[in-house]
């Protein structure tokens, strides 16, 4: 029990450190960078090389490969100082949990070409090919095929919100390899792919940009025939639903905790405006109408920040935790967004302004919510799988 307690205390100094590594990195990227970014539509290519260099985004690839071979409360810490700050961590994210596709998944070969270079910044895998247009949330039900041909794989279909896949050079893809009606569970006869994007761009891939709310980069996807050789198949041919589903939980718990960054943000503004602030001779933190719902989105936050740590650290145990990553992603998601609305009220007419960087934050986590899986959903994951509710879709 004792060495236990040592272990986690020393492990908890070693998030505490990487914390405040990362919390220096990101100061120098102050918040008119990401306002620049945002502006202009950019990549914050210096910012994902500093990241990668100091090796924080490759906190999960294993030693062996480059990496920190650290755990998903370390990676948690990361993407939720990057919000924190400022900054907007779904520029780079998805490399953390996408490359998780191709160390467990990828066969030997993959593993050592692809994961060293990740890990040194020399490709970037921060692309995933998963929805669909006219399927939306119901992901096995998805139209892009992928036939073989003698040593080739021939792929058609589309794609859409597909992000950052400009700024990438690899993508994971999903794609049905056998149709629908030859196998007996919708799950079955998909398949995952890891793409060169530079090689299949013209090459029978059309990218196109789409014009958003956020800067998040993402595009329209149009295959017309692309071809790729065999050896881009990732894990077994048929059994790519279950490469993504793999995925989940870390992709999960770290949108959760970029949502707890957030809400760090917005109430750490929150609180100093209010303090500051002063309206009728005296601050408007001064009024509980003011101070309250600032305490309330406060205690929201650390509520989700709870849930995050739990669901991470069953992860990083082995732990089954489907149920304690869904509860952490909806939790935070919507303990940001009520943070981001109580610090745009607290910031009254100011929060509208482009220089106070509020309203930029109330768009990108409002995301989270509905990417990477809409609440509803995964409230239908609980009903059934934790409650055993009759399934609903
Ligand atoms: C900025 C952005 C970036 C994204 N990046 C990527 C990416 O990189 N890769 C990728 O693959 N995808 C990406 N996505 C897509 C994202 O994962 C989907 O938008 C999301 O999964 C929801 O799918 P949908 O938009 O088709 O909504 P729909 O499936 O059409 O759902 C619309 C609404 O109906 C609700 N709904 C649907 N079915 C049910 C039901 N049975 N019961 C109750 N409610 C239901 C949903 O909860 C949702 O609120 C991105 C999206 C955005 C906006």
């Amino acid at each position: 029990m004792a060495e236990q307690e040592k272990t986690s205390s020393a492990k908890q100094a070693d998030i505490e450190h990487i914390r405040l590594a990362v919390r220096q990195l990101c100061a120098k990227y102050g918040e008119d960078y990401w306002l620049n970014m945002d502006r202009n539509s950019d990549y914050p290519s210096d910012f994902v090389a500093e990241l990668t260099a100091s090796g924080f985004l490759g906190v999960l690839i294993p030693e062996e490969y480059g990496g920190s071979g650290l755990g998903i409360a370390e990676a948690s810490v990361v993407m939720e100082e990057i919000c924190r700050s400022g900054a907007h961590a779904g520029v780079c994210h998805a490399q953390m949990y996408v490359m998780g596709s191709v160390l467990r998944h990828g066969s030997v070969e993959q593993k050592q070409f692809y994961l060293p270079k990740i890990a040194k910044g020399e490709l970037r895998l921060q692309s995933f090919g998963v929805t669909e247009p006219t399927t939306g949330s119901d992901t096995t039900s998805l139209k892009t095929t992928a036939r073989r041909v003698g040593d080739k794989y021939v792929i058609n279909g589309q794609k859409v919100w597909i992000s950052r896949i400009e700024h990438s050079d690899l993508m994971v893809l999903l794609a049905r390899t056998t149709d629908r009606d030859k196998v007996e569970k919708k799950t079955q006869g998909l398949s995952t792919f890891l793409l060169d994007v530079k090689t299949a761009k013209n090459n029978g891939l059309d990218i196109r940009p789409i014009e958003s709310m956020i800067n998040h980069h993402s595009c329209e996807l149009f295959f017309d025939d692309l071809e790729v050789p065999v050896d881009s198949l990732l894990g077994e041919e048929g059994r790519g639903f279950q490469v993504i589903l793999d995925g989940m939980n870390a992709e999960r718990i770290l949108i959760g905790a970029e949502c707890v960054g957030d809400g760090r943000y917005f109430i750490d503004k929150a609180s100093a405006y209010a303090s500051q602030r002063e309206v009728f001779n005296r601050p408007i933190g001064a009024n509980q109408g003011v101070q309250f719902p600032i305490a309330r989105a406060y205690t929201q936050v650390e509520a989700a920040g709870l849930m995050v740590d739990k669901a991470a650290q069953m992860f990083d145990q082995g732990l089954p935790c489907g149920a304690e990553a869904n509860m952490a992603k909806m939790l935070g998601s919507e303990a940001s967004w009520a943070a981001g609305d109580v610090c745009m009220q607290t910031h009254g007419g100011f929060a509208f302004a482009k220089e106070y960087h509020i309203e930029r934050k109330f768009r990108e986590t409002r995301l989270y919510q509905i990417a990477p899986i809409s609440t509803n959903l995964i409230l239908s994951y609980v009903a059934e799988h934790v409650l055993d509710m009759p399934r609903s879709y």
